[in-house]
This record gives C-alpha cells, structure tokens and sequence, in this order.
C-alpha cells in the first residue's frame, strides 16, 4: 500500500503557489498511484511539486461537492495532462453535484462523471468503494456528504473520514462490523470547541471515537491512523501538534507526505 498526501490543509490556507512551504494546500491523496481522493483547489500544484504521474490515475473519488475537495478545473487540468490514449479519467461524485458540473467539449472523451448517494457501493477497477453518510452540511439544495470505506484488492482496507462531525448512526453500525488498517481522520478544530465542531471534529471527538472502534474491535494493534484537514486558525504549529498527535497514536499529515507499507 502506498498513501500519497497531496493536500492536507482545510480550506482557510492561502494558495501556497508552486511550493508548500510550510503551508497547506486543499485536500487530496493518491493511493497506490491510481486512485485519488478528492481534489480540491491547488491540486494540480501538488500534483507538479510531489511528481505524480497522471497517467497512472484511473479513478478519482470525491468525499463532497465543497470547493476544498472538489474543483472541476483541476480536475480537467488533470484529464487534459493524461495521455489521450488512455481510457477517460472517471470521477465519482455526489449525484446531485454534477448537475452543476461541466465538462468542456474538448475533453469530452478524456474524463467522465459519475454520480452516486450516501450508501452507493461501487467498484473502481478492483477497489471496492462503499460510500456512508457524513455528518457534513453542504449549502447547495440536495447535495450530500459522504466518507468512504474501501477495499483494496491486497485485503488491506481504509476509512477515510474528511470533512465531517460524530459519525451518524448507520454509519457507526457498518464501521462496527468492518476492520480499518488504515484511518485517514479529520482534525479541523485542532484542540479547540470551536464553532465548526458540528461539522468537523477536534482532537478530543477524534480519540473518543478511536476508542470506541477499538472497543469493538475494527481497529487492531496495527492500524495507521492519519489525521488531515487542519485548519491553519485552529491547529497547534505542526511541530508541536506532531509530537502531541504521535503520543496518541496519530500521524500528522503533511503535505506530501509518502507512507509505504
Ligand atoms: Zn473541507
Ligand atoms: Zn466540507
């Protein structure tokens, strides 16, 4: 398994411009080369900075219809920069959100939309993807939030929790039932009760569902567990707050950040 950390910041961090620096740019990550998750604003920077071979990408997965983690120029920048050759980029995202989503005729056979709900399973070449609701509000009528529990053809499977609150109770009980070696959590609020804690999470709600995973054992001893999504107003200098979150048992993301394993 490799997990690529293209953008890990939430969505009050300025454009960076070409280098990171000790920014953040929105969020998106590659998994094993071909399968990225979500691409927000200044994803095409990340792509060019951390070297990521587009043509490698088959699929893209989209959590929810914010502009933090779903940007259609970006994503047409990445379709145009694959080879034409390849068979279209397909991206998956929240049904109602493609009806404000277009793709320019001259890449009408380089990428395809594809809309699914809270609950859809879908297969994206030999990954399985199971979407869950999120605890997540969006502004547009009808569009909803989702996180996602893939499979991963070797067995190794990843919940992948951005952007959203307490989990709400159907996706509780099918995380229950279901082991995670890999976590990708969010950590808006940093340690902060902050306002936005009804749609994001801090460092305390993160720990408190931890442990109730571990109680009913969907997460083990080797479970990797990453925290993402922090905003730059709430969150601790990562120096400090890496240390802090390694004491618990947490990775800190950072922008390109590479885990093989
Ligand atoms: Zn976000
Ligand atoms: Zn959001």
């Amino acid at each position: 398994m490799k997990l690529h950390f293209l953008g890990t910041g939430a969505a009050d961090w300025p454009n960076p411009g070409k280098k990171v620096g000790e920014g953040r740019r929105m969020s998106s990550m590659v998994v094993n080369d071909s399968l990225m998750i979500d691409c927000g604003t200044m994803t095409m920077d990340a792509v060019d900075e951390f070297n990521v071979d587009v043509n490698k990408l088959r699929n893209v997965i989209i959590s929810h219809p914010h502009g933090d983690h779903f940007n259609m120029n970006e994503l047409c920048a990445i379709a145009a920069r694959r080879d034409s050759a390849l068979p279209p980029l397909s991206i998956y995202v929240n049904k109602k959100a493609i009806e404000r989503s277009t793709i320019p005729p001259e890449l009408a056979n380089r990428m395809t939309l594809i809309g699914f709900e809270p609950g859809d399973v879908f297969q994206c070449d030999n990954v399985k993807v199971t979407t869950l609701t999120a605890n997540h509000e969006l502004e547009h009528p009808g569009e909803l939030a989702a996180h996602f529990y893939i499979e991963f053809p070797e067995g190794k499977t990843m919940f992948y929790a951005l952007d959203g609150a307490w989990f709400v109770p159907d996706t509780w009980r099918f995380l229950q039932k279901h082991r995670m070696d890999f976590i990708v959590w969010e950590l808006t609020c940093g340690n902060l009760a902050d306002w936005r804690l009804w749609a994001h999470c801090n460092l305390g709600m993160v720990k408190l569902m931890t442990d109730a995973f571990r109680f009913d054992g969907s997460i083990h001893d080797q479970t990797v567990m990453f925290c993402s999504h922090l905003a730059r107003t709430l969150c601790p200098p990562a120096d400090l707050y890496a240390r802090e979150l390694k004491t618990n048992g947490y990775i800190l993301a950072n922008d390109g950040l590479v885990w093989e394993g």
